[in-house]
């Protein structure tokens, strides 16, 4: 089984029925047809992204009982962590990344600016695998110790300063490119790892190599070498390399959700990927730990005494605004202690929860050897690490996009149902990521009898990561 060519499982895996594919043309007929209007659509979008980042800045704040139906502040807020932020992360497993191609303002700002700017050669600082990695830790850390998600100056400055960045690198550097969205955006690396599990894929109709391919020449904003594509990370759906008319190019194709990551190894598997989406899911992890937890508390408090003994009393000063929150007018000053205690809380969880990971996947491509797992014992690793996948999303939905469940409350199932919708979501992602576990093994040449041993740590692994984000799904125990 382990032996099937390239194109063999992309057969296999693809879903062929002609009405798959009569919907696959006709979706693609249409955007191909209205690829002129997306520059619109953009347009309308940035506007979108200034109605809901700056115009909150200038109203007054909502009072207590404020809903996103009385005041516009608290609409904007829950669109942008309520409906946004989940439903982004939700919509690659049914449309991959549409939201880069289709909608996002930022990409399209940074390829606008493109067109009048110097068209520099990428440097190679821009086009490290760490980039990506640095700029979502970076802004991870910066959005809670500033309170990006409960004040409008923070999301201002956050998103706002992110778009900045977007259209100076993208002005800078590459020609007709999108340098910003394949090296250096935030969450561009994220999208990109769930996209792998996503229900579609922009296929080349001929496939040169089994090879993934980069290059700044031709069409593709995200620099891919279009007839060497093997991975779906990077497609950001934009539609350019289709033409259904023409026998070459890109066509789009439905395929089972998670196949991409069930044959990960003929689709360019990546440690760099696996270790981002480990220490990604610890560092999110982190951001709401701290948040919720009272252990916490008397670890900032224990610091602070420690610091003022030791001669640190600048701990007890505040910092500045654009670093931390200070907010008087809202009761909310951080000190420095407060800032070296929430980044230092999100990068230990980081290390922490990135190092049971890797030790459990590690042990898994250890007793996959042993079963008869081909392959070394770092490529097995790599390719196991992906089973993780389905359970950091669905627990970055539910941890960070929490506030999507909270109209159910509202229903006559209440605060269960939201419980409920969110225990679910979560059982869906576990009982996935151990389904792509026991593929991912079978792809190595595991026999059925032999799997269930090696798939033990990713399970194990799995329900760690549930633990973790336990508080967010169920609250906390008493
Ligand atoms: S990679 Fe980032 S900036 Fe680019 S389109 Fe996607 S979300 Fe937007
Ligand atoms: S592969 Fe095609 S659809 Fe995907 S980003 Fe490149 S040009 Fe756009």
């Amino acid at each position: 089984m382990n032996k099937m060519t390239f194109d063999e499982v992309r057969t296999k895996a693809s879903v062929r029925p002609a009405t798959a594919r009569k919907v696959a043309a006709a979706v693609e007929g249409f955007f191909v047809r209205h690829r002129t209007w997306l520059s619109w659509v953009h347009a309308v979008m940035f506007l979108v992204f200034l109605g809901i980042i700056l115009v909150p800045v200038f109203l007054p704040d909502p009072p207590g009982n404020a809903t996103p139906l009385t005041h516009y502040t608290t609409f904007a807020n829950y669109l942008l962590w309520g409906l946004w932020f989940p439903l982004v992360f939700m919509s690659v497993i049914f449309t991959g990344r549409s939201w880069c191609g289709l909608l996002c303002p930022m990409g399209a700002a940074a390829e606008k600016a493109n067109a009048y700017g110097p068209k520099f050669k990428i440097p190679s600082w821009l086009s490290w695998e760490g980039t990506p990695v640095a700029s979502f830790l970076f802004v991870t850390v910066l959005g809670q110790t500033v309170g990006v998600r409960d004040h409008p100056e923070a999301a201002a400055e956050v998103f706002g300063g992110t778009m900045l960045a977007a259209i100076i690198i993208g002005w800078l550097f590459g020609s007709k490119k999108r340098a910003w969205c394949r090296h250096a955006c935030p969450i561009g690396l994220l999208l990109g790892v769930f996209s792998r599990l996503g229900a579609v894929e922009f296929a080349p109709w001929t496939r040169k190599s089994t090879t993934e391919g980069y290059t700044d020449r031709g069409v593709c904003p995200t620099l891919i070498d279009i007839s060497r594509k093997t991975e779906s990370r990077h497609c950001i759906e934009c539609f350019r390399c289709v033409n259904p008319s023409a026998k070459g190019g890109v066509h789009l194709e439905f395929r089972k959700p998670g196949v991409e990551i069930e044959r990960i190894r003929d689709h360019h598997a990546n440690p760099v990927e696996v270790w981002f989406l480990f220490l990604g899911t610890g560092i999110a992890l982190g951001g709401f730990l701290w948040l919720v937890l009272p252990i916490f508390q008397k670890m900032r408090q224990s610091f602070g005494v420690w610091s003022i003994h030791n001669g640190m009393a600048w701990m007890g000063q505040p910092g500045p605004a654009w670093l931390m929150s200070v907010h008087p007018e809202r009761n909310e000053i951080f000190l420095w202690l407060d800032f070296v205690m929430i980044t230092g809380f999100m990068l230990g969880c980081m290390v922490l929860l990135a190092a049971v990971l890797a030790a459990f996947t590690s042990c898994s491509s250890a007793l996959a050897g042993r079963a008869g797992g081909d392959g070394t014992f770092g490529s097995r690793f790599t390719e196991l690490g992906y089973q993780y996948a389905p359970v950091a999303m669905v627990s970055l939905i539910i941890g960070l996009g929490g506030k999507l469940f909270e109209p159910i409350a509202y229903t006559p199932l209440g605060i269960d149902g939201v419980h409920g919708a969110k225990g679910l979501l979560f059982l869906i992602g576990l009982l996935w990521s151990i389904r792509l576990g026991e593929r991912i093994l079978a792809r190595q040449g595991v026999v059925p009898s032999r799997r269930w041993l090696p798939l033990m740590p990713g399970l194990i692994g799995t329900l760690a990561v549930g633990l973790g984000w336990w508080p967010a799904i169920f609250g906390l125990m008493k």
